[in-house]
């Protein structure tokens, strides 16, 4: 339900497009699909998965013998379904049954990423793991006391230096104290200012270097942070980070706020790197482990 709900603007605008085509049409032809196609486009769902797409359902038509519009619908969902749930292995979080998770959060400045922090440690509260937070973006004006905030409305406790210090000396201090406090998740926020990429991008080397030293095996997961109002930039933020850091997982924001939900289509199969998380609000509990066959479901029905 809450695909539902947080889809919404995604789904009167695709779903409801949709179904204008389906009765301007009614017969399967050339027309049909090429209008299909500009539609899908213009949902940010990438071109080389509408392609791919549009390829698949033409099969699909041809061996059902389909001939009515209508019943071309439900066939782009399965095809959808399917497309979004390859690599489905690979998805929820990699958590140790024994000892500290250690969780990077990456991504630049604004796209959700303090939010979704704060989220993700109420969903592993709920989870019943004792969960902490690293406030390791020591740069922004506001970061420290953002997380803080977080930290409180969660009940989780936040380690944090003066802002301007070494983030790499945060993270050492915040997995001693995770250390002794027995946490088993640390979730560790990090810088996003772009205007110096190679700056930031050496910084958070550093950060990981100490998470390396002090924890074997960590980090665990580091998650990049995608707004997903924000189309194409939201992808070649995804490589430039890609490039620099091994991102194993990706946290889609803002789902709510766009009626171009289709750019979910986009990263899954152009950037090979899992969905782990979507934002569908605002609130602590508007993030959701991301499940192809519900996402689907918030976008037809
Ligand atoms: P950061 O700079 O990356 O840490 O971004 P913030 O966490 O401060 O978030 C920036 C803004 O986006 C805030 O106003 C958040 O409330 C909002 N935000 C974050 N995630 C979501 C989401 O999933 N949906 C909506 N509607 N707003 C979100």
């Amino acid at each position: 339900d809450k695909f539902k709900t947080g889809l919404e603007k995604t789904r009167e605008s695709f779903a409801g497009k949709m179904n204008e085509l389906v009765y301007k049409y009614r017969k399967v032809d050339e027309d049909f699909f090429e209008e299909l196609e500009d539609l899908l486009i213009s949902s940010d769902v990438g071109v080389s998965t509408v392609m791919d797409l549009i390829e698949q359902l033409k099969d699909e038509v041809k061996r059902r013998n389909l001939k009515d519009t209508k019943d071309v619908q439900p066939v782009i969902s399965e095809i959808l379904a399917g497309m979004l749930d390859e690599g489905e292995e690979s998805q929820g979080l990699n958590l140790q049954t024994d000892g500290l998770t250690i969780i990077l959060v990456v991504g630049v400045n604004g796209v959700g990423k303090t939010t979704s922090i704060g989220k993700m440690a109420h969903y592993l509260k709920q989870d019943g793991k004792k969960v902490m937070l690293a406030a390791g973006d020591t740069f922004r004006a506001g970061a420290i006391d953002q997380l803080e905030v977080w930290g409180e409305r969660i009940g989780v406790d936040v380690i944090k230096q003066q802002a301007g210090s070494d983030p790499a000396a945060v993270m050492y201090d915040a997995i001693q104290a995770a250390k002794s406090r027995k946490a088993d998740v640390l979730l560790c926020d990090t810088a996003g200012r772009l205007q110096n990429k190679v700056n930031l991008m050496n910084e958070l080397e550093k950060v990981k270097r100490v998470i390396e030293r002090e924890v074997p095996g960590a980090p665990h997961e580091v998650l990049l942070v995608l707004d997903g109002t924000t189309g194409q930039n939201a992808m070649s933020q995804a490589k430039t980070f890609g490039k620099s850091t091994d991102v194993t997982g990706i946290v889609l924001t803002k789902l709510d706020g766009t009626a171009k939900g289709g750019i979910i289509m986009a990263i899954k199969r152009e950037l090979d790197i899992p969905v782990k998380f979507v934002g569908l609000g605002e609130q602590k509990d508007d993030l959701q482990p991301f499940a192809a066959d519900q996402f689907v479901y918030g976008l037809f029905k």
